[in-house]
């Protein structure tokens, strides 16, 4: 199933991401991981990415399987900026191949090290590249992009991402998926600007429940998202306590995500981490607004 499809539909949706494994000897408990979340039965799975190659095999093994075998639509991560042509004219037959309809078409992060390199003779600069070759690949696929409410790190001004933004969908892409935020108005903001650049494909907000007080610098480093007050406050407070804090993660996640629902949005995407017990907890305090 296409994703355009599902976005057409007026019902509110959940749909979770999972990351394939780093190594090959987690694969197993990886895969499971994430067939115990495709039988919470989410209105659909996005499985990412290594940007390094390191556990690029496996994106198309899992989301295969989920499909295959859980009847749950998947959407595929690739990423290019690390890639040759010929890689990912490669990953695209791949894909093709393995009866992938929804491709998550992303450009990928700066190899550490690389930020400041010459990136004139890279083969792909920017997702938008990855776009136009899924396009011309001949295959139907239907294909999503990155948005940053908070803006993208390396982007001067908001005003710049978004006209950027603006050429990916016209290139291509039919949906948008956001990087993680903590404060909805945020987002709200986002989307008022962006519907008054033109930009009028469907926005899914990425929720990210914060369920280990050590995953809060990580998650804040690599998104650079804003962490309001509330945020904070709920950190210190339940930080050390991993069974309290992840109680209260997953009830400020179901409160931005019943927000959300509240104010128009018709599906979330939560940023489920292979995490089986989250993703069920939300869809549970979710249950009856879900319907
Ligand atoms: P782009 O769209 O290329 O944008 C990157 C920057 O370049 C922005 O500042 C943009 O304004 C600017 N830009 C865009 N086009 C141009 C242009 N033509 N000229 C000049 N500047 C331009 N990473 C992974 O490795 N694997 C994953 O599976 C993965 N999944 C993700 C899913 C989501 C929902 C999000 C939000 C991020 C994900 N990432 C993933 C991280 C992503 O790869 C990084 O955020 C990366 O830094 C940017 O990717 P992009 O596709 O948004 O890039």
């Amino acid at each position: 199933m296409k994703l355009t499809e599902l976005f057409k539909d007026d019902k509110l949706s959940l749909s979770f991401e999972v990351f394939p494994p780093k190594t090959d000897t987690v694969f197993e408990s990886v895969k499971h991981a994430t067939e115990e979340i495709a039988k919470l039965c989410p209105s659909f799975m996005s499985v990412t990415y290594g940007a390094g190659g390191g556990t690029s095999k496996y994106t198309l093994e899992i989301a295969k399987n989920i499909k295959a075998n859980y009847g749950v639509p998947t959407l595929a991560h690739l990423t290019c900026v690390s890639s040759t042509r010929e890689t990912v004219r490669e990953r695209i037959a791949d894909m093709k191949a393995a009866g992938i309809e929804n491709v998550m078409a992303l450009r990928g992060d700066i190899p550490a090290g690389l930020e400041n390199a010459d990136r004139s003779h890279w083969d792909y600069k920017h997702a938008i590249e990855l776009v136009r070759d899924l396009r011309e690949s001949g295959a139907d696929f239907c294909i999503g992009g990155a948005c940053y409410p908070e803006i993208h790190p390396e982007s001067a001004t908001q005003k710049e991402d978004i006209r950027y933004l603006k050429e990916k969908v016209d290139a291509g892409c039919e949906f948008l998926t956001t990087q993680m935020f903590f404060d909805n108005n945020l987002l709200y903001n986002f989307l008022y600007k962006i519907r008054e650049a033109g930009i009028t494909v469907p926005i899914i907000p990425g929720i990210m429940p914060i369920t280990n007080g050590n995953q809060v610098d990580r998650a804040i480093k690599l998104s650079g998202s804003f962490m309001p007050q509330r945020f904070k406050s709920l950190v210190d407070k339940f930080g050390t306590t991993p069974a309290a804090m992840k109680q209260a993660g997953i009830a400020y996640a179901t409160d931005q995500i019943i927000d959300l629902f509240a104010n128009g949005i018709k599906n979330v995407h939560v940023y489920s981490m292979n995490k089986p017990d989250v993703a069920e907890a939300i869809l549970s305090n979710l249950s009856d607004i879900l319907g």
